[in-house]
């Protein structure tokens, strides 16, 4: 089962207060509902769960007459359709939560947000009617509320502007969309509606993820530095063997022998361990630029070798000069 379905399941077992329940109900009829052929409201929904939960709350909250219709869906996935159908009673039912056949699919009713604990009630209807959800472990987190109408991802969006979730709308083929893709405000979203398990699912690994990312971070920082490191004790070696070989360290400044005798001495510690194990004291900086002064000495010879900068030799020997 998806992150997606596994929410929405626990949705549709919160128990609530009366007034909650209504504004629930209201959102499933605005999302789920239209008017069919023969003057029929028609609830559908291909979620076998959200289909009881509307059952039992049009049972609760109305005298209307029921029927549940079981269809499979023609195309693509073949999935069931759970259909919860009112024929005579339509008008009342839907005039009895603050709508009309006109306003199905429009504004919500004022009546049924009134209230704080109504507002979060008609997201989670909302939601599990026409919602998704990224699993947390997948590429982009994305949650999504989708509406039949513009002027109705217009209201969704309104209603979850008071709790700043951040939410955008977009079109979509035939409909239009409500979406939140900050993780945080994802979160905050679950918890709004009531779905705290997913809302704990979704934290864990959301924080496994952060924690893994970080890591990474910083192996990757570390390692850069590492090379850095590396390749600068191979470069400064480099120098002090070709002036060894070349001029002997006895013709180098006393503060540039003690630097260059200790670098061969011990060829793997960092400069901050080299300072310290000059016998005078010297700041990094200081020893720095007396590494930079051995590195132009030995460019010069390197210059008056002829050897390139990798040690090889520039100028090849013509036949003349081996015979
Ligand atoms: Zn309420």
């Amino acid at each position: 089962m998806s992150f997606a379905a596994r929410t929405k399941k626990e949705l549709t077992h919160i128990v609530t207060k009366p007034c909650c329940e209504r504004a629930e109900l209201t959102a499933l009829i605005q999302q789920c509902g239209a008017i069919r052929e023969g003057a029929i409201l028609d609830l559908s929904t291909e979620n076998a769960a959200i289909a009881r939960r509307i059952y039992s709350l049009l049972k609760t909250h109305t005298s209307a007459a029921l029927e549940v219709i079981v269809q499979k869906k023609m195309r693509l996935k073949k999935n069931n359709v759970y259909i919860v159908r009112i024929r005579r009673e339509r008008i009342a039912v839907l005039n009895a939560l603050g709508l009309t056949e006109d306003t199905l699919q429009s504004a919500i009713p004022p009546s049924a947000i009134a209230r704080d604990c109504c507002k979060r009630s008609y997201l989670r209807g909302a939601f599990m009617a026409s919602g998704s959800v990224n699993d947390p472990d997948s590429n982009s987190y994305h949650l999504e509320v989708s509406a039949h109408t513009e002027r109705q991802a217009q209201a969704i969006l309104d209603l979850m502007s008071g709790y700043h979730f951040h939410a955008k709308t977009a079109a979509r083929k035939k409909e239009f969309l409500v979406y939140i893709k900050e993780g945080e405000k994802i979160v905050e979203f679950l918890g709004l509606i009531g779905a705290h398990q997913a809302l704990l699912h979704f934290e864990d690994v959301r924080v496994v993820k952060g924690m893994r990312n970080q890591v990474n971070r910083l192996v990757n920082c570390e390692t850069a530095n590492l090379n850095k490191t590396i390749m600068a004790a191979v470069r400064q070696l480099e120098n002090i063997r070709l002036i060894e070989e070349e001029r002997g360290l006895h013709t180098l400044a006393p503060k540039l022998r003690v630097v260059a005798e200790m670098r061969l001495r011990h060829p793997e510690i960092t400069l901050l361990e080299l300072a310290e194990l000059l016998p005078e004291r010297v700041s990094k900086s200081g020893l720095n630029h007396r590494l930079r002064k051995l590195d132009e000495i030995a460019q010069r010879i390197r210059a008056e070798c002829g050897i390139s900068d990798d040690g090889s030799f520039t100028h090849s020997h013509t036949v003349s000069d081996l015979v």
